[in-house]
């Protein structure tokens, strides 16, 4: 490695010094792998990816897949040759995974068989992954491939990666992740997660999100910990690992809503978490009665802010959590944070304003899309789209976007804080704000709300409750009750499916 260039290689130092130490193991089919199997895996594929199928430098391999260890195979055999890694949304209908790839080009899918239904008409050459490994074609590229490749040289502002944000604004974009951006969420992640080789992690979150990917998973491999990979989010399974001294969790990362079904599981108050040590929540408004919750358990929720085009930005450690109370933290290093205006000059401390970030961590912008990359940016800021303020200290407090906020009576209602206040009732299990027209008040609150078990708490009971609480134009005009709320893979309430179901 000279200046100026990045080097991935970390799966085979571990592999040569730490070789028999396990890297993955995948809980659902009980595949495990040492460091040397894993990387003696990756040269194969990397092998196969350049050999068999032509994949060179920039090219682009897309993967629809479930969560598997196979994943992380697939990305770091990607970057020993220096091709592209795009993990898909496997959730996304046939129509919108055409765009992506359209607007991509991948010139290799990677696709478990029970997607490939949604791929008809795309012509890109494919490998299907089965779920018998015999027959699996990536299975047989492994089998049948060496590990003999071109390896080149990476550079920190290479393209490591293409993330699709969710296209809830819009058409999906391609949000660019080059080594500089991978290389400085490793450090931070290392530093306000501590991972280590002794890290070992329990990870569920999607693997096509950042969330997933960056979060305890490629600094863990960069340290030589040990991925434990849940195909999907069970909340009783994770209970019972998390549980299980043999297995010794100690790092988990999820969104709130998943912390939130952990605590609903019968055995929570008496449960232990012998090794768990640090429990990452993030990527959405995280309620204070949820913090609460856990603080009471002993488990401090260390809590962080990001998103798709930086990754996390602010980390609150655990042990500032009750200091802070209800804020993401404060910024990382090599990562600026300031509260701006729409012209991106700073506002004064603790006023609301959009939270707007610069960096090396800061996503260069979005792949073929110079016009969304010139929107994204206002003086050399990123913006966020977050409402926020900052207080004297540092610290970031989310209040929550500007496109969720309304405006009721002239007064600005950021449903964050509203949900933060039905989420403190005891009977309150879910609840989320939307803004729907109002004849007076121009738009006005309509809260969606799933009750706890036995709690029959009626539209009047949660009115009053709100106005103990917050100010009145802040109260929900309207309380609706529901069973469950629509969420995203990662863990977010969608807001426009509820608008299409609850506008009035
Ligand atoms: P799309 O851009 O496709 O609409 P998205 O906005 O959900 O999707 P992501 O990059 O996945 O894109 O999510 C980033 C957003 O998640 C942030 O801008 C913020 O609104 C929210 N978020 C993340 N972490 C937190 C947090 N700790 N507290 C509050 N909100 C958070």
């Amino acid at each position: 490695e000279t200046a100026g260039d990045f080097s991935v290689d970390w799966l085979v130092y571990h592999a040569t010094y730490t070789g028999d130490y396990l890297a993955a193991v995948d809980l659902d089919t009980g595949r495990e792998f040492t460091y040397r199997e894993f990387y003696n895996r990756i040269t194969r594929v990397a092998g196969g990816l350049n050999r068999r199928f032509k994949i060179n430098k920039g090219d682009r391999v897309a993967v629809l897949a479930h969560n598997s260890t196979d994943f992380f195979e697939i990305l770091f055999a990607c970057w020993e040759i220096g091709a592209i890694f795009v993990p898909l949304n496997w959730r996304l209908a046939g129509p919108e995974l055409a765009h992506i790839l359209g607007h991509c080009e991948p010139s290799l899918l990677i696709v478990d068989e029970e997607f490939e239904e949604k791929l008809e008409g795309i012509s890109t050459p494919r490998i299907v992954r089965r779920s018998g490994a015999e027959e699996s074609d990536y299975e047989a590229l492994i089998r049948n491939s060496t590990p003999d490749f071109d390896k080149q040289a990476i550079k920190v502002e290479d393209v490591a990666m293409l993330i699709y944000t969710s296209g809830t604004t819009g058409n999906p974009k391609g949000v660019i992740h080059n080594f500089h951006m991978v290389r400085d969420t490793i450090i931070h992640a290392a530093q306000h997660g501590e991972v280590n080789i002794r890290t070992r992690s329990l990870s569920s979150a999607p693997l096509f999100h950042v969330a997933g990917l960056n979060g305890f998973a490629m600094p863990l491999f960069h340290y030589g910990g040990t991925i434990f990979m849940m195909r999907n989010w069970d909340p009783a399974r994770a209970m019972a690992y998390l549980e299980d001294p043999e297995l010794g969790i100690t790092h988990m990362l999820g969104v709130p809503i998943q912390y939130q079904m952990l605590a609903e599981q019968p055995g929570f108050a008496s449960a232990k978490f012998p090794s768990l040590r640090v429990a990452g929540v993030g990527a959405a408004p995280v309620p204070r009665s949820l913090l609460e919750t856990w603080q009471a358990k002993g488990v401090g929720l260390s809590q962080s802010y990001g998103m798709t085009e930086a990754f996390s930005v602010a980390f609150l450690p655990a042990f500032m959590a009750e200091k802070k109370l209800g804020s993401a933290g404060f910024r990382v290093m090599h990562t600026q944070i300031q509260i701006g205006d729409e012209n991106g000059e700073e506002l004064p401390a603790n006023q609301v304003g959009e939270v707007q970030i610069r960096g090396a961590a800061v996503t260069p912008g979005y792949w073929n899309d110079p016009d969304a990359t010139y929107k994204a940016f206002i003086n050399g800021w990123f913006r966020s789209g977050d409402a926020g303020r900052m207080d004297i200290s540092g610290a970031v407090y989310i209040v929550d976007r500007y496109k969720d906020m309304f405006i009721s009576g002239g007064e600005n209602v950021y449903p964050a804080e509203v949900e933060n206040a039905l989420l403190s009732h005891p009977e309150v299990a879910r609840a989320a704000v939307i803004g729907v027209e109002d004849t007076r008040w121009g738009q006005t609150g309509l809260a969606v709300i799933c009750l706890a078990a036995d709690s029959d708490l009626g539209e009047e009971a949660v009115r009053d409750y709100c106005r103990e609480r917050l100010a009145g134009y802040k109260v929900p005009g309207h309380v609706r009750f529901a069973d469950e709320l629509p969420m995203s893979p990662q863990g977010k309430v969608l807001k426009q499916v509820l608008q299409e179901r609850y506008a009035l």
